[in-house]
């Protein structure tokens, strides 16, 4: 069977869904999109992802083409015609249409398709092994300039930082601040685990508010930690007891080396497994369910 993309109000065969080269999502990354998961027939947090959708696009005075309701639907109408239980969701809303110049105002229509295709799982030696990363010389985009809260279509923050991570031959970048501070990794939110407490960078640092990070949060409170979003350097991972990051799609990941230093024993820590294993346990009872 063809895949079906959802393509501004009407699902086509993939290979009908075409966009305009004049389209500004391509022409200057003005857009903006959400990267969802489904598990088992039921699309992990949606109104989450759909609000932060929102907003970001509330920020640009880019007008989504369909209320929430509406593409609550939209995504599960997607995930049936392609007959799909656990899945990866891609949504975009871009400009437009426009012509050459940057005016969003000359492009009309915003364009929104969802695009639904399986899974593709991280290597499961990430989650037995863990991570090597390391901090990268591009420091995350700063929020007076382009806020990282924004979910856009302009990635090439993450993507000159990703290119500086497998240039050090490592898996991951972290991104620093203008200020030395922590932010996050290319496409996942940082924590690190010190005896019952555990910290993350607030937004203000420049993040992406994840939705996983907030459910990990969440996690972690209900075990008992106590969990602090703090401003910190690399110091505190490096001395940290565990290190992990967090996101849709790689849900929860341990860190075992930073810059070279070994993290805690070495090896994914238990506080990790066991958040781990609580997220896992949640993921097919959060979200809007569907049959197929
Ligand atoms: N930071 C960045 C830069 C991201 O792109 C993402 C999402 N891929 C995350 C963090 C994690 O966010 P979420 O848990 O909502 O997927």
């Amino acid at each position: 069977m063809s895949s079906k993309i959802f393509l501004n109000n009407r699902l086509v065969d993939k290979a009908d869904a075409t966009i305009s080269v004049f389209d500004h999502g391509l022409l200057y990354g003005d857009g903006v999109f959400e990267g969802i998961r489904s598990y088992g027939g039921l699309v992990f947090k949606l109104r989450e992802h759909l609000d932060r959708l929102f907003e970001s696009a509330h920020t640009l005075m880019l007008e989504i083409p369909m209320t929430k309701e509406r593409l609550e639907k939209a995504v599960v109408q997607t995930l049936k015609a392609n007959r799909l239980k656990d899945a990866y969701i891609r949504l975009v809303v871009t400009r437009g249409v426009g012509d050459l110049g940057l005016d969003p105002r000359k492009c009309r229509q915003p364009m929104l398709f969802i695009i639904a295709d399986e899974i593709m799982l991280y290597p499961r030696a990430y989650y037995e092994k863990g991570l090597q990363i390391a901090t990268v010389p591009t420091v995350r985009n700063h929020p007076e300039a382009l806020n990282p809260q924004l979910k856009t279509l302009n990635y090439l923050n993450n993507i000159l930082a990703k290119i500086e991570a497998t240039n050090a031959g490592v898996d991951e970048a972290i991104l620093l601040n203008s200020q030395g501070y922590v932010t996050e990794c290319t496409g996942e939110n940082i924590f690190y685990v010190r005896g019952k407490c555990i910290a993350t960078p607030p937004p203000y640092v420049g993040i992406l508010r994840g939705i996983t990070r907030s459910v990990v949060m969440r996690i972690a409170k209900e075990l008992g930690f106590s969990v602090e979003e703090d401003v910190f350097t690399r110091h505190e991972l490096y001395t940290a007891d565990e290190v992990f990051l967090t996101g849709t799609a790689a849900e929860i990941v341990p860190v075992v080396k930073i810059d070279n230093r070994q993290i805690g024993s070495g090896k994914p820590g238990k506080t990790t497994r066991l958040l781990t294993k609580e997220f896992k346990k949640l993921t097919p009872k959060e979200g809007v369910k569907y049959d197929l």
